[in-house]
């Protein structure tokens, strides 16, 4: 991608996705129903730490399910892949992102970018360090180059009325598949969705993915380069809940969505994409999000895929 038209075209791109309705934005907890559905920010960071932005790009909103890629990528440097893939699979699920979907003998996850595997992934992140929590603000600090911070409303309204995830996690204690208290799994994965990104900071997240690990403006290792690829293969194959077939195909990069209205994409070795616009499909994605997604892989011809 040429850098110097990128503002302009996101200028342009920013100006026609204003216009683009639908979507409504996630209720299941009254706390996100207080976006404004007009926000749209997005935001490209290059992996030699160029960033361009237009519009909401600095808004705050909360990570949700696009933690999951980044807790995975720190389970995995926390515990190794072997031990990582005895809790976790690595297959799609093509269901729901909280559906039950645990292999039936083992009780394993099918995949960490659904809630099951994630609250798996979530408990697997551990060390000698310092407190999970801590250490998964660190990591999101290392991807963005700032300090991070939770949504109190967001997690305590999340750890109120989440029976359902609550449910999952005793099921995966029943398992084995956890090995400590359920509670203190999804209090930490809701705290873990709760953390306050903007699109911006999507983008270099992004960045850091697509330029092995390396955060391209700090030179900070936000993620063993080793991951890297795992990471990124979860993302391309479950990061867009049960849309993430038709994503991988139309618009050919790794991503990850939030309910948010988040969406964080990966061109690996070029750069990470940010955008974010709360009102959802009916799968949970962000409506504008994955039209600019569509839009900046077509007109680009960026899909991963593509010999052109
Ligand atoms: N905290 C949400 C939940 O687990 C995350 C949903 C999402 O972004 O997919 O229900």
């Amino acid at each position: 991608m040429a850098t110097a038209p990128v503002q302009d075209y996101l200028e342009q791109l920013h100006a026609e996705l204003a216009q683009v309705s639908g979507g409504t934005i996630a209720d299941y907890i009254p706390e996100l129903t207080r976006a404004d559905p007009n926000w749209l920010g997005i935001a490209i960071a290059t992996a030699d730490g160029h960033i361009y932005q237009v519009g909401d790009s600095r808004q705050p909103f909360t990570v949700q399910s696009i933690s999951k890629a980044i807790a995975y990528g720190l389970a995995l440097s926390d515990q190794g892949l072997d031990a990582v893939l005895a809790k976790v699979g690595v297959e799609p699920s093509g269901e729901a992102f909280n559906s039950i979907s645990l292999e039936p003998d083992t009780g394993r996850p099918m995949n960490p970018m659904i809630n099951a595997g994630a609250i798996a992934t979530t408990a697997l992140v551990r060390d000698d360090r310092a407190p999970p929590l801590e250490r998964l603000l660190a990591t999101f600090a290392g991807y963005t180059g700032h300090a991070m911070d939770i949504d109190t409303a967001v997690f305590e309204s999340e750890r109120e009325t989440g029976h359902r995830n609550r449910a999952i996690a005793h099921l995966l204690r029943g398992y084995g598949i956890l090995e400590s208290s359920p509670e203190a799994a999804t209090d930490l994965y809701f705290q873990q969705c709760a953390i306050r990104v903007t699109a911006r900071d999507l983008a270099l997240m992004g960045a850091c993915l697509a330029n092995g690990g390396v955060n391209p403006v700090t030179g900070v290792v936000a993620l063993k380069r080793r991951y890297v690829d795992k990471v990124l293969a979860v993302m391309s194959t479950c990061g867009m809940y049960d849309y993430s077939g038709g994503w991988i195909f139309n618009v050919g990069m790794p991503a990850k969505s939030g309910v948010g209205g988040g969406i964080m994409a990966v061109l690996p070795g070029q750069f990470g994409l940010g955008v974010f616009s709360p009102p959802l499909d009916a799968k949970g994605n962000s409506v504008r999000g994955i039209e600019a997604c569509e839009r900046i892989s077509r007109d680009f011809g960026l899909h991963l895929f593509s010999v052109a």
